[in-house]
């Protein structure tokens, strides 16, 4: 991996190669964007540019791309992940503050902050000439955070790096906007998505769909594509949700809801696997709002079918049951039950149970109202 490899953020890196062939890069930058266009890899690969003591020119129309070598001493560490001049931060890491050890953070504590950023960031380089610190789920810096943050931003050393990675701008206080350079990372075109799943060998349809449920997030699309869940894959999981759907409320809403319990369990397993340094609790978030937006999806494509005009569907590949869907219903009906539904996905942010989400979603979808009130 190099930063010539990372995929399609060729606009937002061109703006960081500029300004690094002009001497006028900034100390801290905000990458702003969804999740999964690759604001994390380009962080990761710029910083291993910077980091690296022989790094190479490539001379393109646009002007000189530089890139990380591959080979100096300092590559190699950054490949082995251990690089004393990258630092990671991310809100897990509180385990390793003092007196963090068993939390599991919501937000980015101040603790991890203060001891793996402020503490540490006057320290000179061990290794190249600089040091590169990229904050992940910086939206997640509540406010104590970030005006502990604001004096390092401000005024970090020279050979200091700081990049936010956020990917809603609204949660940054605007005393930390002014004191970044923003950087703007936008969705990934649906034919790039489907190539990449096609180089993992993921069937065109399979492909297709998981290109439009994704909205443009890569990462998304590669997660849910490449998850194994066992016995069923993420794909057969939502052809059977679409169809079950279909025929609901048929069928009974309750064991529909454990359906999607049992099917939540075998998602989230397969990504505990996968993602070791991510919590439970965030692993459990992650899937059951990936099984929410797949309702979404189908609520939003029969709604699209309603109105008729010759939009494209997300289930592309179920248009018979979306079909059924839109028969049992009308536009504005459709359109109140996928603003139901966004609640319900709020209520995963807020932690409210699993059986209870799922539960409330599909008895008030079947028009038995509000249960638990929201
Ligand atoms: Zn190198």
């Amino acid at each position: 991996m190099s930063l010539s490899s990372v995929f399609c953020q060729d606009k937002a890196i061109g703006i960081l190669q500029r300004a690094f062939a002009a001497d006028k890069l900034a100390h801290a930058y905000l990458f702003i964007g969804p999740d999964g266009v690759g604001k994390f890899k380009t962080a990761e690969q710029w910083a291993r540019m910077l980091l690296c003591n022989n790094k190479t020119e490539h001379h393109t129309p646009q002007g000189i791309f530089y890139d990380s070598c591959g080979t100096c001493r300092s590559c190699e560490v950054f490949a082995g992940g251990a690089h004393p001049d990258f630092n990671h931060i991310y809100k897990e890491l509180i385990e390793y503050t003092k007196g963090g050890k068993g939390k599991t953070p919501l937000d980015l504590p101040i603790d991890v902050i203060r001891e793996f950023v402020i503490e540490k960031v006057a320290g000179r380089p061990q290794m190249s000439n600089a040091t590169v610190y990229v904050v992940q789920e910086a939206e997640r810096l509540n406010q104590a955070s970030q005006n502990a943050l604001l004096k390092v931003l401000e005024e970090p050393p020279k050979h200091c790096f700081i990049i936010l990675i956020c990917n809603r701008i609204e949660k940054m206080l605007p005393t930390t906007r002014s004191r970044c350079q923003i950087i703007r990372f936008g969705p990934v075109d649906a034919e790039q998505i489907v190539k990449q799943l096609g180089q993992i060998k993921v069937e065109p349809k399979e492909a297709q769909y998981w290109a439009a449920f994704s909205e443009g997030s890569l990462g998304t699309a590669l997660a849910w594509a490449g998850l194994e869940p066992k016995g069923k894959s993420c794909y057969a999981i939502k052809t059977e949700l679409v169809s079950r759907f279909a025929d609901y409320p048929l069928t009974d809403a309750l064991d529909f809801a454990e359906w999607l319990g049992q099917m939540a369990k075998k998602i989230s397993d397969a990504w505990v696997d996968k993602l070791p340094n991510v919590s439970k609790k965030d692993i459990n978030r992650r899937t059951q709002t990936g099984l929410i937006r797949m309702i979404i999806a189908a609520l939003d494509d029969a709604m699209k079918m309603c109105i008729g005009n010759d939009a494209v569907f997300v289930n592309s590949d179920q248009m018979n049951e979306i079909e059924k869907i839109a028969e049992k219903s009308d536009a504005e009906d459709l359109a109140a039950k996928i603003a139901g539904a966004y609640v319900n996905l709020e209520w995963v942010q807020r932690s409210v149970n699993e059986r209870l989400i799922f539960e409330e979603l599909l008895l008030k979808y079947a028009g038995c109202g509000n249960i638990i009130g929201s």
